[in-house]
């Protein structure tokens, strides 16, 4: 890439990762975008601005795909307030390689595109993983600060009851910042939307 915007693509664990954009509508206490400024193998996750699409092709140009078996949009902002941009990058990445793609999302999609976006991910996407964090919406408003206020919690339970039945696998996730009591009761929640549960 000729300009150096950032690190759009980086690698965790043993996944490639998508740092596509800055953009989140949440302020969540415990963001790690608060505390580091990478992750992995990024030496900056902030980026400059926000790459356009044919810039977040072009670097793709420079990963090993076949290296990966997958893919996840995951960095220092929320992927689905750049959904449409994500949907063409997915495809463009299944053209190449035979890769699972992740999202790891706020849930808060729907209010930040306003439309249901999760019909756009059936046979794109292969698994979403929703940020639950909190039991209750004033909670979820004190920890996440989120932009569209109290309705956002109960948007982002039903996003997660929306996209299962578009993507074969959803699952929800806490940090291990809230106490084992708050995620016992939202691995209750997880229960009842009956998907995975997992404590970050
Ligand atoms: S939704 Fe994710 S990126 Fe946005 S502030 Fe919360 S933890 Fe950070």
């Amino acid at each position: 890439m000729s300009e150096y915007i950032g690190d759009i693509y980086y690698d965790y664990g043993n996944s490639l990762y998508i740092n596509m954009t800055n953009l989140c509508s949440n302020r969540c206490e415990f963001c790690i975008r608060d505390m580091a400024d990478s992750l992995g193998t990024a030496n900056s996750l902030w980026l400059k601005r926000e790459p356009t699409y044919e810039e977040l092709v072009e670097g793709l140009a420079e990963v090993d795909l076949d290296a990966y078996k997958e893919v996840v949009f995951c960095g220092y902002g929320e992927p689905t307030e750049r959904v449409e941009d994500l949907i063409n990058l997915t495809k463009e990445i299944k053209s190449r390689a035979d890769v699972i793609v992740r999202i790891n999302t706020n849930g808060l999609g729907d209010l930040i595109n306003g439309y249901k976006i999760s019909p756009k991910l059936e046979n794109v996407i292969d698994s979403v993983s929703v940020s639950l964090n909190t039991s209750n919406a004033e909670a979820y408003n004190d920890l996440c600060h989120p932009e569209f206020g109290i309705k956002s919690y109960q948007a982002m339970l039903d996003f997660t009851e929306e996209v299962k039945k578009y993507v074969p696998d959803v699952r929800m996730s806490v940090v291990s910042v809230i106490s084992s009591k708050e995620i016992e009761e939202c691995r209750e929640i997880a229960n009842q939307l009956d998907v995975k549960f997992m404590v970050r």
